[in-house]
């Protein structure tokens, strides 16, 4: 735009001269496009410049000036022409990348659309009793899917399943090594830390009365010496068995130690306890033993037993020395005898 023009569109002449513009436009028969007004203004401001002449010479000549002529016009002779066509470029290709985008945009809307449909058609569909049969593939790939899944949460069933019975096959060896590690091997009674276990358990429990008993087979090292150990061994399982069948209920027997045993007695009286010992110890005193193998006569072996009470807020070892004091009272008194430890130890 020349400077001149540049004053004309905004000064005081603007307007007046822009109706003179359109109605030029509209004489020579053009659209009132924006490339056709700034043509026009160029035109008009200057009829003697190259761009006049030659719009001059298409008029003469009757020619329809269409959106190419004038492209062609503003290319040739507007100084900003080809900047112009070159926005112009600019915005149609930033337009149709828009486009493009909004299209793309609104593809996977409609994707998500269709694939929602999709789903609450399959969902209707599976609920009718009877599938229209355009639906039945749809419905036949939904299965596929639903059995694979299906097919994949069988085999984890089946591996939980697996794993679940190798726990409890592990769970029944635990339990069985947890038995055999409370049990005394030779006798099956239980050994010394079941007993330790229960006799703590029992004086923390505190709410029965409690008595120990512990029993010891008198000058067993003598018979030891005199039939061998393994038949020493035989005794200590034949005086197990006595101590279980007097034992039942609540009362705890156990192997102590060498030939040493004990009985736990919960909740009963000093009376009962000491009418158990006397009928084990009657028991075993009366039993001529006899070696199958050699049908040898062993002779009998007698026991020596002592018993204590629990007194509340004594401890497990408290009670053991107690028990013990009495079983070697039972000792020195000529063994073959049950002793009761004091009940009053120490009474003011
Ligand atoms: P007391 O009447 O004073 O109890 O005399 P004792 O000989 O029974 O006592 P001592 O403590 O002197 O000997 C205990 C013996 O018990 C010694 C040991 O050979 C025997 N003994 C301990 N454990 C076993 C065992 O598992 N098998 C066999 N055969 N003998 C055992
Ligand atoms: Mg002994
Ligand atoms: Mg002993």
């Amino acid at each position: 735009m020349t400077a001149e023009l540049e004053t004309t569109v905004r000064g005081p002449q603007a307007y007046a001269f822009a109706h003179h513009v359109i109605d030029e436009m509209e004489k020579a028969g053009v659209w009132p496009t924006r490339l056709n007004f700034e043509l026009w203004l160029h035109y008009l401001d200057d009829r003697e410049s190259p761009l006049a002449c030659e719009i001059d010479r298409l008029l003469a000549a009757s020619d329809i000036i269409s959106d190419e002529v004038s492209e062609r016009l503003a290319a040739e002779f507007l100084p900003r022409g080809r900047l112009s066509e070159q926005i112009r470029d600019a915005g149609a290709v930033l337009d149709r990348e828009l486009a493009s985008v909004a299209h793309a945009i609104a593809k996977a809307h409609k994707t998500q659309a269709d694939y929602g449909d999709t789903l609450a058609d399959a969902s209707n569909t599976i609920e009718a009793a009877d599938a229209a049969s355009p639906l039945k593939a749809l419905v036949g790939g939904l299965s596929t899917a639903t059995k694979r899944a299906r097919r994949e949460t069988a085999v984890l069933e089946k591996r939980l399943e697996t794993s679940n019975k190798e726990i409890a096959r592990l769970r029944e060896h635990l339990e069985e090594v947890r038995r055999e590690a409370m049990t005394d091997a030779l006798t099956s009674l239980a050994n010394r830390k079941a007993f330790d276990e229960r006799l703590e358990q029992s004086c923390a429990s505190g709410d029965a009365p409690l008595i120990l008993a512990i029993i010891d087979i008198d000058h067993f090292k003598r018979f030891n010496d005199t039939w061998g150990h393994q038949t020493g061994d035989q005794v200590l399982r034949y005086v197990s068995t006595v101590l279980s069948r007097f034992s039942g209920g609540n009362r705890f027997a156990a192997r102590f130690g060498g030939e040493e045993f004990a009985i736990l007695f919960p909740g009963e009286s000093a009376g009962t306890v000491l009418a158990a010992l006397e009928t084990i110890r009657e028991e075993v005193a009366s039993r001529a033993l006899r070696r199958r193998s050699t049908n040898d006569d062993l002779g009998k072996v007698t026991l020596s037993a002592g018993f204590a009470d629990y007194r509340p807020g004594e401890g497990p070892a408290a009670l053991l020395e107690r028990a013990d004091a009495a079983l070697y009272a039972s000792k020195r008194g000529g063994r073959n005898r049950v002793t009761r430890a004091p009940a009053l130890e120490n009474a003011a």
